[in-house]
């Protein structure tokens, strides 16, 4: 396959920014590729070329993209500066230089997908020595053989500037469409990718062995697993009801969600966001490897910084201290953590995804042999509210956030948050609104003291049901000086010309970014807006939903992907809920004003 099938399909991608459009155009792409290469156009069309959770990425600075561009071209490297500055675009620049190029090479060949990823492969491994002039010299070779257009997809991959907005449902929409006989068999599509996290190996099995390798996708140690979450609600009462007689109440620690991967003696850690974050963790790794009592396994746990002398949980702020990359040693001596496991997926050749949270957690106690400082998180079963309450006391009172409620007979829901889990955490209970996760989309610029810097924030919820991104409020209080200044810097990478296709605002932000800084943001309510896109239509034709006076709380969720974010669903389930706040006591205080 030549690679400029690939660079044509891109340059029409970034023609749309509507959804179905971008969906029939990758259908087309996909359709034209061979087995043996849908994997890596897959991840070539994410910006990628493995799967997140290798950490492997191709991560070539400006600086040296340009040197193989001005060595490729002929052209002096001041002048692919310059027009590099002038678009903010090191792809554009190298199209412009490869389009002027006076000198032509006496032997070229037309570049294959395979050749790019080849290149690009070798590249992201070199490490060390000479690696640089290496990196230099495959870049130019490959953009000798490369047309200008080409040129320009090669050099948006190599810088990680490519963003056609291409999200994961896009994708397994466009596999469903392509390969799998459309719309209704992409939940087994979904279902594969949920048990993998890797796109490009659930394309593979669709194109190569239609729905049948689809169902048979296994899990794997290594591989990790999208995680399941969440929802909310507010009272036990509430929570009983949903999950029916009873359900078990497990402590919420407040530190870092941790799936332990352990094949024999070799155990692998990944995040929330499933990067792999072994090396933080060289503790937890010895620790697993001594009190599990399975050769391979994959589980769930929640770790947390503790005291030793006391054994108490300490606040999640302690564990950060413990995301570094020098200097671990001395972190684990300094910041002790504790392993509390909740759940557990798979033991020694068994997936236990299916089976009942029931199930699950006593194949939990029989494995986990609990220590100083691994242990099953703590749980109850029971029917009745007023003992979920005096549990969450309970674990308030040990420093957790609150409890999260688990329906005894559900399977392990990989990748999805519904009311199977529910967390009940204390502040819902007190305030008016719970903090919410919101993703970065604009910036607007600062005037007076701010000047110079951003001002204020657009903020946006998630769609799930589109996959966009709409807009819900903008913040610009809460922030430190240190933020103030630190926060341009964190989303300058993210920095695009125009908003992004996969963000949907009536509102001009002087300055737009892609979707992925997330923060955690507090607000006292949530009104109906005619400026904001967020849960449009689903209260009152032609008004969004909006937070009305938010607050940054000073913690930047980057444990979380922008699809993580706090969904336009739960803002309209918040909106409900507040309106109940506001007429349950005016109705009772209307009750009272009647009967006397
Ligand atoms: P939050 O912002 O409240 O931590 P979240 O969006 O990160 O929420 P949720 O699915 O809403 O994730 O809440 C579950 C999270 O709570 C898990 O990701 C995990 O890190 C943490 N947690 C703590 N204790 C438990 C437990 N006993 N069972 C499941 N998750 C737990």
């Amino acid at each position: 396959m030549q690679y400029q099938t690939v660079a044509k399909a891109y340059e029409e991608m970034g023609k749309t920014t509507k959804r179905l459009e971008l969906t029939y155009l990758l259908v087309q792409l996909f359709k034209q590729t061979p087995p043996h290469l849908i994997d890596k156009v897959v991840y070539f069309t994410q910006g990628k070329l493995y799967p997140d959770y290798t950490g492997i990425e191709i991560g070539v600075a400006d600086k040296l993209a340009i040197r193989a561009i001005a060595m490729a071209s002929g052209t002096p490297e001041t002048k692919i500066e310059k027009a590099y500055q002038k678009t903010g675009d090191v792809g554009e620049a190298a199209q412009e230089a490869l389009s002027n190029k006076t000198q032509t090479t006496l032997f070229t060949q037309s570049l294959t997908v395979q050749t790019v990823y080849d290149t690009f492969d070798k590249v992201a491994k070199t490490t060390g020595q000479g690696s640089l002039d290496f990196k230099i010299r495959s870049f130019a070779s490959l953009l000798n053989n490369a047309t200008p257009l080409e040129a320009k997809y090669i050099l948006r991959t190599a810088t990680g500037t490519l963003r056609l907005g291409i999200a994961d449902y896009t994708v397994l929409d466009a596999l469903a469409e392509a390969f799998a006989g459309g719309k209704e068999n992409r939940p087994l599509l979904e279902r594969a990718y949920n048990q993998s996290s890797d796109l490009g190996a659930v394309a593979k099995a669709v194109q190569e062995g239609g729905l049948d390798a689809v169902k048979n996708f296994k899990i794997t140690v290594g591989r990790p697993i999208r995680p399941m979450l969440a929802e909310r609600l507010e009272t036990s009462a509430e929570i009983l009801e949903k999950m029916g007689d009873k359900c078990a109440v497990e402590y919420k620690l407040d530190g870092e969600r941790l799936q332990i991967h352990k094949k024999n003696k070799t155990v692998t850690l990944f995040s929330r966001r499933l990067e792999n974050i072994t090396s933080h963790y060289p503790d937890v790794r010895e620790q697993c490897i001594n009190t599990l009592k399975a050769q391979d396994m994959i589980a769930e746990a929640e770790a947390v910084a503790i005291n030793l002398d006391t054994g108490e949980y300490l606040p999640f702020q302690e564990l950060m201290h413990r995301r570094r990359k020098y200097g671990i040693s001395e972190a684990v001596k300094q910041y002790p953590v504790a392993i509390n496991f909740f759940d557990v997926l798979y033991v020694d050749g068994e997936d236990l995804t299916s089976e009942p949270y029931r199930k699950r957690r006593q194949i939990l106690q029989k494995i986990v042999a609990e220590a100083e400082r691994v242990r099953i998180v703590p749980a109850i079963t029971t029917g009745k509210p007023e003992k979920i309450d005096e549990y969450m006391q309970d674990a308030i009172t040990e420093g957790c956030e609150g409890l999260v409620a688990k329906e005894l007979g559900s399977p392990y829901r990989a990748g999805a948050r519904e009311f199977s889990w529910v967390k009940l955490k204390r502040e819902y209970r007190s305030e008016l609104m719970d903090t919410v996760d919101l993703v970065i989309v604009g910036g607007f610029h600062g005037r007076g003291k701010r000047a110079g810097r951003f001002g204020t924030y657009l903020l946006a919820a998630y769609d799930k049901d589109a996959d966009m991104f709409r807009t819900v409020t903008k913040v610009g209080t809460g922030f430190s000086d240190e933020e103030l200044e630190k926060f341009p810097k964190l989303l300058e990478p993210h920095r695009i010309q125009h908003v992004h296709a996969r963000v949907d605002s009536k509102m001009q932000a002087d300055v737009w970014f892609e979707p992925r800084v997330v923060i955690e943001v507090a607000a006292s309510e949530i009104t109906l807006s005619p400026i904001h896109t967020g849960a449009l239509d689903s209260i009152r034709k032609g008004a969004g939903l909006a937070l009305r006076f938010p607050k940054f709380t000073g913690h930047i969720r980057d444990d979380k992907a922008p699809e993580d974010a706090t969904t336009t669903k739960e803002i309209v389930r918040m909106y409900r809920t507040q309106l109940k706040k506001i007429e349950e006591p005016l109705e009772a205080h209307r009750v009272k004003a009647k009967s006397s």
